[in-house]
C-alpha cells in the first residue's frame, strides 16, 4: 500500500450555502462541484487547494451520520482522506492484516465517482480516515 497524498479533508457543516462567503469570499477558493451522495445522506461541495480538496459535508437528513456528528461535536473537521496507489481493496486487506478495524470491508462509490473506504477511528487514533482512488 502506498499513500500518495492527502486527497481531501472532509468538514461537517450545517449549511454549504452559509459557508460560501468564507471559503469563496474570504479564502478566495472556488467551489467547483456540489453533489448529493444519496446513500450517505449528504450534500458535498468541493474546493481545490493544490492537489488537495476540501469537501464540505452538509447533512440532508436528521439521521445522516453527519447530522449526528454535528449534534455531538459541532461543525468542524470530520475526516482525513488519503489517496492510495494500487487499489483501495489491496490497502484494506493489508490494513486488516495489521489489525486495523475497518468500517468498510470493501470499497464503495463516494462523491466524484471515487472508490472509497473508511477505517474505524478506534484504530486510527481518533481520526476518521478514508482511503480513495480514482476508478481505472
Ligand atoms: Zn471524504
Amino acid at each position: 500500500m502506498e499513500l500518495t497524498h492527502i486527497e481531501h479533508l472532509g468538514i461537517a457543516v450545517k449549511s454549504i450555502e452559509a459557508c460560501l462567503p468564507y471559503y469563496e469570499g474570504v479564502l478566495g477558493l472556488k467551489c467547483y462541484n456540489i453533489e448529493e451522495v444519496a446513500d450517505q445522506k449528504v450534500k458535498t461541495a468541493f474546493f481545490k487547494v493544490g492537489q488537495t480538496k476540501i469537501e464540505l459535508l452538509e447533512p440532508t437528513s436528521e439521521d445522516s451520520t453527519i447530522a449526528k456528528f454535528i449534534e455531538k461535536k459541532g461543525e468542524g473537521i470530520h475526516h482525513l482522506a488519503f489517496a492510495v496507489e494500487d487499489g483501495v481493496q489491496n490497502a484494506l486487506t493489508e490494513l486488516e492484516g495489521k489489525g486495523v478495524k475497518l468500517i468498510d470491508k470493501a470499497p464503495r462509490k463516494g462523491a466524484e465517482g471515487l472508490n472509497i473506504a473508511f477505517l474505524h477511528p478506534k484504530s486510527t487514533i481518533g481520526v476518521l480516515t478514508e482511503l480513495c482512488e480514482k476508478p481505472e
